[in-house]
């Protein structure tokens, strides 16, 4: 580790001077020492001291192919010498339609119109409000579906109504007074089931909990939210396989939306290009962010049905237009970044590159799961969660006021890993374009790391 410079201290000290750093506890934050990022290479994070780390979370999951990939960098530098932005709203731009193009081709089937935005919580926003306008307008109007089914523990997003349908207290606990009322559905978290049933043998009972309401009160639902697959935020939650099938099926027979959260697990984070390929699960909305420009610029997509699409149509005095944007939206740098990131993964077979770096991944990690305070390491493609616990046998998690995630991703740095933790779960969410050296490293820096700290 080089020693921090001058400059590195003055930029701390303006840093604790003058921002407000997202998640962040700010009154520890002087003596956090933040590493300063200064510059990225493929995999690595370089500071304003010269020293690399792995960036071990893909800056926070969305980088796909690396920092200062040429491809990427020279598609924003063409489009910069033509404009950087111009409006969607009354004229349109050949990057946006570009990319809606190629994402309608690629999306699971019946998705064909792209309505764009900035962020993960603005894509699930918009999901949101298309749902419960699409009842109002559809050719049998159902005006009483106004309700959101969404998961315990699951995440979309920090705005109000994103948050309206998260299911993690600890984030939205306190706002619940200004948040709309959600239907909570059980999630399907096997290692701490809050059914008190055995997986395995329990008939899948949480998504029996979700058709039962379904069944009861789908005249009253507008859609079901879920992140398909994998509950990210919620602590890298691995659903048991069939669990999205059987939703959608549940979706289906009792004439309730299905809006399928890809924001984390899209563009191939778990081995295919969405996660609701693995389950053959086609969502009538789909919402896309971190991922869809390679990690570089602020971008994201609502994907929507024609049936849905057609139910906003009609002549100008209906008013059945879909009355919301974003200034950004669209903005050509962005997409211009998105159509980079979608020829890589064309001419480089990249999925099936995942494919084998999460095959090395689930080996190296194996060792870990033996570890005395280790309770679960689970794993889908390159999404990773390590969750740490004070007793393995009655899987007691630990106060959290001792912050061992955030401990053991802190002693990660001194061995030239950046990561980021969930709580107790030490997440490794690496960019595809990780080295198999450096997967090694990743995996027994965190194994060092957790021994450190639950241990010693
Ligand atoms: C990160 C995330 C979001 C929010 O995305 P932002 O771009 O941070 O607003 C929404 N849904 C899921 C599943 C996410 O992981």
């Amino acid at each position: 580790m080089n020693p921090s410079s001058g400059e590195t201290q003055r930029l701390r000290r303006a840093d604790q001077a003058h921002l407000w750093h997202p998640f962040t506890p700010m009154g520890e934050w002087a003596a956090a020492d933040p590493v300063v990022v200064a510059s990225g290479e493929r995999e690595f994070l370089i500071d304003t001291d010269g020293n690399r780390y792995i960036d071990g979370v893909s800056s926070l999951w969305c980088n796909l192919h690396g920092h200062r990939r040429r491809e990427i960098d020279e598609a924003i530098r063409r489009q910069l010498d033509r404009i950087a932005h111009s409006t969607l709203l009354g004229s349109a731009s050949p990057p946006s339609i570009e990319l809606a193009e190629r994402l309608v081709a690629m999306a699971p089937k019946g998705l064909t119109r792209v309505f764009y935005s900035d962020s993960g919580a603005t894509a699930v926003e918009i999901a949101l409000k298309m749902a419960f306008q699409y009842w109002r307008q559809c050719p049998r109007p159902q005006p009483a579906k106004t309700r959101f089914v969404s998961l315990m523990l699951g995440y979309h997003g920090d705005t109000l109504g994103a948050a309206s349908v998260g299911g993690i207290d600890l984030f939205h606990g306190l706002h619940r007074p200004l948040l709309f009322e959600a239907i909570h559905a059980p999630a399907p978290y096997c290692y701490r089931c809050s059914l008190g049933v055995r997986p395995g043998d329990c008939g899948m009972a949480c998504a029996a909990r979700l058709e039962e309401i379904l069944k009861t009160r789908g005249h009253e639902v507008a859609a079901v939210i879920l992140e398909p697959l994998v509950q990210g935020a919620g602590g890298m939650i691995v659903h048991p396989a069939g669990y999205l099938r059987r939703v959608a099926q549940a979706c289906r027979a009792h004439g309730v939306l299905l809006i399928c959260d890809e924001v984390a697990t899209g563009f191939g984070r778990t081995g295919r290009m969405f996660a609701c390929e693995h389950e053959d699960v086609g969502p009538d909305l789909l919402c896309l962010a971190k991922g869809i420009s390679g990690g570089y610029l602020p971008l994201a997509a609502t994907l929507a049905t024609e049936e849905i699409y057609g139910a906003f149509l009609g002549d100008y005095a209906e008013y059945r237009t879909f009355f919301h944007g974003h200034t950004y939206t669209g903005n050509a740098l962005a997409c211009a970044a998105g159509i980079a990131s979608l020829d890589i993964f064309r001419h480089e077979r990249v999925l099936d590159r995942v494919g084998e770096l999460a095959e090395m991944l689930g080996r190296c990690l194996a060792p870990l799961a033996e570890m005395p305070h280790v309770g679960q390491v689970r794993q889908r493609g390159l999404m990773v969660g390590i969750e740490l616990v004070a007793d393995r046998r009655t899987r007691q998690a630990y106060p959290a006021a001792e912050r061992r995630g955030w401990k053991v991703c802190l002693a990660a740095r001194r061995y030239g890993v950046w990561i980021r933790p969930l709580g107790d779960v030490v997440v490794l969410m690496p960019p595809y374009c990780i080295s198999e050296a450096s997967v090694a490293r990743l995996v027994e820096a965190v194994q060092e790391s957790i021994a450190e700290v639950t241990q010693r």
